[in-house]
């Protein structure tokens, strides 16, 4: 019976392990593979490759400690996570099962794509899925961003501060009563096109333009340097959707502490919100493994 076991091999999980480690707990970590989402960085082309610290280079150490420490790891990808009785079992595909006393999980989330020629060949190379990470690159510039809701108006209030000119393409109609709606609206630097829908990413080393078709069908070609993709993202909580509070788009929802609705159990990274950032989510898995701690001292402390 492991002290605790942490499901998904991202920022977060990577983290959570570590320092549940570090704790002395009994810790198994279970990930498809090392890295989620961090394989990913930005080129451009008057950018230096001193000026980016990727997300693998942050991670590298607890990483490192965790492939030394080969026992506290298993590759595999967990087809089930559920409570019993005092404790938590863990089946992965290939049929090994594994018991802890806490859980934390940390899946991540899938980023939602453009499915359009030109995304993957530019995928950091001017696209990105990060405003958070790449936005500040784009000083001076003019960018696009494709989406909506929440997440692609965030990212145009932001790119705003720093870019020339920012397109929103939105596919649908932004919802008038969404707070961020009007104030859009009255930023001079943002353009938008409700209805819009992006053709094509273009650029032969870097990201030169889009192609959108505008919401009466006529085709148009807008010179960008940027493209931020904001359309909604999916996280990874299918494991545990059934059992533990997830919001309506099925984020685990957290407290303070990364606690969860369920004792013992504990959430951090994208899976929860989409703060999209390494650097919050070291952070919120050291938090989890912190708290799991806590929560395991109290158990021993009840059980003697
Ligand atoms: C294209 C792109 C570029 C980005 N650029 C940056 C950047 O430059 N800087 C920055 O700070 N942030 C960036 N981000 C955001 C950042 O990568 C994420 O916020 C961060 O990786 C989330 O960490 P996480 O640990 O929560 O989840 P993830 O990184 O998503 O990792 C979760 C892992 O768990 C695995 N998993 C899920 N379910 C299971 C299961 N059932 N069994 C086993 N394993 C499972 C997943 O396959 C994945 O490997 C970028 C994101 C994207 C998509």
């Amino acid at each position: 019976m492991y002290d605790v076991i942490v499901i998904g091999g991202g920022p977060a999980g990577i983290t959570a392990a570590a320092m549940a480690i570090n704790r002395r707990l009994d810790t198994l970590i279970i990930a498809e593979q090392w890295g989620g989402q961090t394989a990913y960085t930005m080129q451009l082309q008057d950018k230096e490759t001193y000026e980016v610290i990727t997300g693998e280079e942050l991670l590298s150490r607890f990483r490192q400690q965790l492939d030394y420490l080969d026992f506290c790891r298993h590759f595999d990808w967990v087809a089930k996570a559920e409570p019993a009785d005092d404790h938590f079992i863990v089946q992965t595909e290939d049929g090994d099962q594994f018991e802890s006393l806490s859980l934390i999980i940390a899946t991540g989330a899938k980023p939602q794509r453009l499915e359009v020629p030109g995304e993957e060949r530019l995928a950091g190379q001017g696209l990105s899925y990060s405003v958070v990470a790449h936005g500040a690159l784009f000083l001076g510039k003019d960018v696009a961003v494709v989406g909506t809701y929440r997440r692609a108006q965030l990212a145009a209030c932001e790119l705003s501060q720093y870019a020339h000119q920012v397109y929103l393409f939105a596919p649908e109609l932004l919802p008038a009563d969404w707070p961020l709606v009007p104030v859009l609206r009255r930023l001079e630097n943002v353009k938008i096109h409700e209805g819009a829908t992006v053709l094509e990413v273009k650029g032969e080393h870097f990201v030169e333009g889009v192609v959108v078709q505008t919401v009466d069908g006529a085709t148009m070609d807008v010179p960008v340097k940027g493209v931020f993709v904001k359309l909604p993202r999916k996280p990874n909580s299918e494991l545990v959707r059934d059992w533990l509070e997830c919001d309506h788009e099925g984020r685990i929802k957290v407290n303070l502490y990364g606690g969860t609705s369920y004792p013992g159990v504990f959430a951090a990274g994208d899976v929860t919100h989409m703060s999209e950032q390494v650097l919050v989510h070291i952070g919120e898995g050291a938090k989890a493994a912190a708290e799991a701690h806590g929560y395991l001292l109290g158990l021993k402390a009840r059980d003697g």
